[in-house]
């Protein structure tokens, strides 16, 4: 496996730990472990940056630059386990691939190193335990679905309808969210498996009660669970976090229709929760 060198680590007040980890080129990448009552959670990268361009996100500021192979992506997980002596058999230990890149554009790595965790010979993480999110591409949502062994999907929503979204992610211009919808509906789902939808909130922008009530068109039927994520604010990007009214109000309407939950922000004061991570902000922000 990929040796990664830590370069740097930042130690939240909450216990969350953010890790800068060197690779051999030099270049940088991010893994945030956020251990909880009852379970650990690791958070890695599967690009050394991101060529996807979120407005809400500090890693779209820095473009890609390159893939992270199969080695340094189950090699972030590696590291977690042993520093940190985790027995992943007796202990629940989620893994997501939610740090820096969109892993659908990485996808053979990605499903590598997927197969790496899962090795009951090796790290031994549960497959449902292991997940990925994505922007929305479509194409390589349907390739996921055909693999035999792969992580969980999870889908960065972020929007009730196509031009809110484009305004928010761009790349819903070439990949619709009506398609994304459609090829969600048509993801052959394992057994007791839902498709997460992750909804990032931002005050004025997407969290009126119209927005849930059109979420709730938009997903159901599904086997969804929505995640609520109320903005983290981010130096350089000009968007305002909800109140916690208007974030509950929210969750209110999606719950009647299906699970809805709000995401505990964990190490904002080390830049580690959603849309925070990037390199260059390090020791500024
Ligand atoms: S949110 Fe994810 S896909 Fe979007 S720019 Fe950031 S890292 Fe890339």
């Amino acid at each position: 496996m990929s040796e990664l060198r830590e370069s740097a680590r930042f130690e939240s007040a909450d216990g969350t730990v953010r890790m800068l980890l060197a690779l051999q080129d030099g270049k940088q990448v991010e893994s945030v472990f956020i251990p909880e009552k009852m379970r650990d959670t690791v958070c890695i990268s599967s690009q050394v940056g991101c060529a996807v361009d979120c407005q809400f996100c500090m890693t779209a500021k820095m473009g890609l630059e390159r893939n992270l192979s199969s080695q340094e992506i189950a090699g972030q997980v590696r590291r977690v386990i042993d520093l940190w002596k985790l027995d992943v058999k007796e202990r629940p230990f989620n893994v997501v691939m939610m740090g820096q890149g969109e892993p659908l554009l990485n996808l053979d790595a990605v499903l590598e190193a997927t197969a790496m965790m899962m090795d009951q010979k090796g790290m031994s993480v549960a497959p449902r335990r292991i997940s990925l999110s994505t922007s929305g591409i479509i194409p390589k949502i349907e390739e996921l679905g055909r693999a035999e062994k792969r992580p969980r999907l999870a889908v960065s929503l972020n929007a009730s309808h196509q031009e809110q979204r484009e305004r928010i992610m761009p790349i819903t211009k070439k990949w619709r969210l009506d398609d994304l919808m459609r090829v969600c509906r048509d993801f052959p789902l394992k057994r007791s498996e839902r498709i997460l939808f992750e909804y990032v909130m931002l005050d004025g922008v997407n969290d009126t009660v119209e927005d849930a009530h059109r979420v709730v068109e938009l997903l159901r039927g599904m086997e969804a669970t929505v995640n609520l994520i109320a903005w983290n604010a981010a130096p350089g990007i000009d968007f305002a976090r909800p109140s916690d009214e208007k974030v509950s109000a929210f969750q209110e309407i999606v719950q009647a229709a299906l699970p809805c939950y709000q995401r505990k922000p964990r190490g904002r004061d080390i830049s580690a929760a959603c849309g925070q991570l990037k390199l260059v902000a390090l020791g500024k922000n």
